[in-house]
């Protein structure tokens, strides 16, 4: 909490990359890797739209079972190659305790989705990781759960925690979630963790993706995740929330109008 550490943290994610010192970082790529060809075409154009981290889900939590499950190890040695290709950090979620290894030989960065705010087996392993985690907050979790969650990963020692507000879930239904943008100075007043903002998920819907990232960044966030796809409509997985690497980069030149961005 702020009480215990007044100043913000700053949290290197390698590659060096580093958030809270004031760049606003850019994550961005693919709900989930489908092949070679669509992780490194996504990963040279979001770089080159100045984005400094790759997202693409290689493990995906799927509300049915019979949804696309993801590429697993094969995906993330996809995503590997994409971080060698274009040098660009790889978040990625993990969504299996069992899993934690495999994952962390191929992550910079390990996700925690919505759905596993409150597995504690795997935040405590997650804990013990030496690697920054993204902990998504739950689609029903209040900013106290959230923070409860993430204070299971820092008992353990890992102090790399950034706090992704993805949309919480409310009776509106024109947006997937909705985003709590409040929650971002709520956080600040409240911790010293990096806050990071994913309007992907948040909206679920492309069209609403770059007013979201602009509002996070007016409400003092300290980073974006974005649903990127070179063909949305043919996406595996969120392509209505995914924006085309044209519309990311046209985004991406607004927000340098007012954020420093890479
Ligand atoms: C994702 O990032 O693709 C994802 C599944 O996110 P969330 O856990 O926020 O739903
Ligand atoms: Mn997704």
């Amino acid at each position: 909490s702020r009480e215990v550490k007044p100043e913000p943290s700053t949290v290197d994610l390698g590659g060096g990359v580093t958030v809270g010192g004031g760049q606003l970082v850019v994550m961005a790529g693919p709900c989930s890797v489908e092949s070679e060809a669509q992780i490194l075409e996504t990963a040279h154009a979001v770089k080159a739209a100045g984005a400094t981290v790759l997202r693409g889900g290689a493990f995906k939590p799927r509300t049915s079972p019979y949804s696309f499950q993801g590429m697993e190890e094969d995906g993330l040695k996809l995503l590997a190659l994409a971080r060698e290709a274009t040098g660009l950090p790889i978040v990625t979620e993990v969504v299996n305790p069992r899993d934690v290894d495999l994952v962390a030989r191929y992550a910079d960065i390990m996700q925690v989705g919505a759905r596993n705010i409150q597995n504690f087996a795997l935040l405590k392993m997650l804990g013990q990781l030496d690697k920054p985690i993204l902990l998504k907050r739950g689609m029903a979790s209040t900013i106290q759960e959230f923070l409860m969650s993430a204070e299971y990963i820092l008992a353990e020692g890992n102090r790399r925690v950034l706090l992704c507000e993805r949309g919480i879930r409310t009776f509106e239904t024109a947006t997937r979630n909705t985003l709590d943008i409040s929650a971002v100075p709520v956080l600040k007043e409240q911790t010293h963790l990096p806050i990071i903002i994913d309007p992907s998920h948040a909206t679920g819907h492309a069209s609403l993706v770059p007013s979201m990232c602009y509002a996070g960044v007016a409400a003092g966030c300290d980073g974006l995740i974005v649903e990127v796809h070179p063909c949305p409509e043919k996406a595996a997985s969120d392509g209505p929330q995914s924006l085309r690497p044209a519309e990311f980069a046209a985004m991406m030149a607004k927000l340098r109008e007012f954020a420093k961005v890479a």
